[in-house]
């Protein structure tokens, strides 16, 4: 996902022209989220792809080989030689990025940070841990801010673990957080309607979803009602302090193949028109700094006016699948106001999320070339960037 605008094009261009890349491990890389993690890697501007792994069933084997290739456009040339490897805590590269099935990120995850990785990670199990950042740039970058005190009370040396969160909370919050700036919040209440690729691959089983909508994805609804709390929350030095919501989700699996649906009611603090609400949501704009990250979009929340939209197929690509898209914006009798939003869980929701957060622990100097790294010294890199 290479900048699409001419939004802080100039800070870009800078990094762009630095002598070395970062390079990036991609942890669980065959999967769903890691081919688009590998796809998105190839051509990046601060990033190069050096090492890809997985589970013992493809290590061995050239990453052409082993996965099962699930985008449209081509296996990037840059990954197809790559043998893939297990997870094996001597790769060749600077930080990783976690893709793993949850059923074996938790442990990995920490024995890579233990082992002197930052790791990026899609994966639910660190994503509430006290000290670890829960993050979307554009709603919490300060979260950052704990990295330095949970290296401290883990023992890590270099390494670290940053988050992102569940792809239906990533649209959910995305939105939230304009209004909850404007008008602050009260209660939410969401029904999703969320693709199949949000279960991985092979996901749900064709004869169970085709003409069907099934009203329960398992954990779903708890990591909806709880991870908000820690992203619209603050650190305070020491811990996270929630953001105190009222919050209720049903979650449902819709037989779509990518983008998450929402319909969301709210109420606010402070009384708002619904031309404020929805200027709140179309004039939210990133900070310089964020807006100079390649990934980044200078407004993350496109609005849409049109009575049957977002939908699905139509607008899931929108800002390179980087974007939430709100529509239907109108009174709610229960609450304050409804909206449905979009958004694209493999990439707001995953892989695009992961390059984000990537691209802002770069850009404030949490990403170091490893000692004793093929092309260059920690320094090189080190000094390069922070001539930005
Ligand atoms: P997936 O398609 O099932 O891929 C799982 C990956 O984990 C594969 O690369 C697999 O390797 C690897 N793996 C499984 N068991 C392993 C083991 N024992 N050792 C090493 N590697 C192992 O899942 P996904 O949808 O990409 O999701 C990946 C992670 O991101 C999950 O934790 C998921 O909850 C999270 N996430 C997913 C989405 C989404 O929309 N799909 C959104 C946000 C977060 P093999 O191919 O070798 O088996």
């Amino acid at each position: 996902m290479s900048a699409q605008s001419s939004d802080g094009a100039d800070e870009r261009a800078a990094v762009k022209n630095d002598r070395k890349k970062w390079r990036a491990g991609v942890l669980g890389a065959t999967g769903l989220v890691g081919q688009r993690l590998v796809k998105l890697l190839a051509g990046h501007p601060w990033f190069e792809l050096t090492e890809v792994a997985a589970s013992e069933r493809s290590s061995g084997r050239t990453y052409a080989e082993a996965v099962r290739w699930h985008l449209e456009l081509p296996i990037p040339e840059v990954a197809r030689p790559l043998v893939v490897k297990g997870l094996d805590l001597a790769l060749d590269c600077d930080f990783v990025f976690s893709a793993l099935d949850s059923s074996v990120a938790g442990s990995a995850e920490e024995a890579f940070a233990r082992a002197g990785y930052p790791v990026v990670s899609n994966s639910k199990n660190h994503r509430m841990d006290p000290g670890v950042p829960l993050l979307i740039p554009e709603v919490n970058a300060a979260h950052l801010d704990a990295i330095p005190l949970q290296q401290k009370n883990r023992g890590y040396d270099g390494g670290f673990i940053v988050t992102n969160p569940n792809c239906s909370t990533a649209g959910l919050v995305l939105v939230l957080k304009p209004l909850a700036d404007a008008f602050g919040l009260e209660e939410v209440f969401v029904v999703t309607l969320q693709a199949v690729s949000g279960a991985g691959y092979p996901g749900v089983a064709s004869m169970d979803i085709q003409g069907n909508v099934i009203p329960f994805i398992s954990g779903e609804e708890e990591k909806m009602e709880s991870e908000p709390q820690k992203m619209l929350g603050k650190w305070n030095g020491e811990r996270f302090v929630g953001a105190g919501l009222g919050l209720s989700a049903h979650c449902n699996r819709v037989p779509v193949l990518d983008g998450h649906l929402e319909c969301v009611s709210l109420s606010l603090k402070k009384i708002a028109s619904l031309n404020e609400v929805r200027e709140a949501l179309r004039s939210f704009e990133v900070s310089p700094e964020l807006a100079a990250l390649p990934s980044a979009l200078r407004r993350p929340v496109v609005v849409l006016e049109e009575d049957d939209r977002p939908q699905p197929r139509r607008d899931v690509h929108a800002g390179n699948g980087m974007a939430a898209v709100v529509g239907r914006i109108r009174e709610c009798p229960l609450l304050d106001v409804k909206l449905t939003l979009l958004s694209h869980n493999l990439v707001r929701g995953a892989a695009g999320a992961a390059l984000l957060n990537a691209e802002l622990l770069a850009a404030r100097g949490f990403l170091k070339a490893r000692t004793g790294a093929e092309g260059g010294t920690g320094e090189d890199r080190l000094a390069e960037r922070v001539s930005r």
